[in-house]
């Protein structure tokens, strides 16, 4: 079975570019859910999270997200010992989800992918993209949040032209109905390529 790797900046519409491939059917396993999964859920992952960033990091079981949030908001360094945590994590649990599914491909979505290396595993790799003022904008209204809270996370995110090219397909995510079509015409060039293997 093939991985293909869905990545973009914060607000390109990655999540939204995913549910097309799932509509077509395709498995899709969505990296940042799964963060947040384990970080409720893993006894082990709150041990670790707990020895680096205190006890106010959860509340009872429940992680205290925006505690969290604002412990690495800013503090790159805290920022990569929580990724340290979650991704590992995060990889085994792909692998085990990974062993549960019939397909020719299956998509992993990650909101930073070539950053930590996680392109790796893929076969293929597709990069979403917008421009920058589009994507703070879309967060805004989505979400309860601030420009500068956007930008410190896009800070942390590699830029979109460094992405597109090492990316094998791009899309360019502006009109719903175009990226429909340009998600259809990649399914459909992954299954030929799969093919000729
Ligand atoms: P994040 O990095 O925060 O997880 P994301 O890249 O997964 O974001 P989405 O959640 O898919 O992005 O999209 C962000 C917002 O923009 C959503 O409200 C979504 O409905 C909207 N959106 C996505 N694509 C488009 C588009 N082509 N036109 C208009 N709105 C869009």
């Amino acid at each position: 079975m093939k991985i293909v790797g869905l990545t973009g900046g914060i607000g390109s519409g990655k999540t939204t570019i995913a549910g097309f491939f799932r509509d077509l059917g395709v498995p899709v396993y969505i990296a940042d859910d799964a963060g947040k999964r384990l970080l409720a859920t893993s006894e082990a992952i709150r041990e670790k999270v707990v020895a680096i960033f205190g006890a106010d990091a959860y509340n009872g079981k429940d992680p205290n997200r925006s505690f969290i949030a604002e412990q690495v908001f800013n503090d790159s360094e805290k920022l990569s010992k929580l990724n340290a945590i979650i991704h590992p994590a995060v990889k085994d649990d792909f692998k085990a989800w990974l062993q549960d599914q019939d397909s020719v491909y299956v998509i992993y979505e990650a909101a930073i992918l070539f950053e930590t290396g996680g392109n790796k595993i893929c076969d293929h790799t597709v990069v979403v993209t917008a421009p920058k003022e589009v994507r703070i904008t879309r967060i805004l209204e989505r979400d309860n949040t601030t420009r500068e809270a956007i930008l410190a996370r896009m800070a942390n995110q590699w830029d979109q032209d460094r992405k597109v090219a090492l990316a094998d397909y791009v899309i360019e995510n502006t009109d719903l109905q175009l990226s429909s079509q340009r998600v259809k015409d990649i399914h459909l060039q992954i299954l030929k390529a799969g093919q000729n293997c």
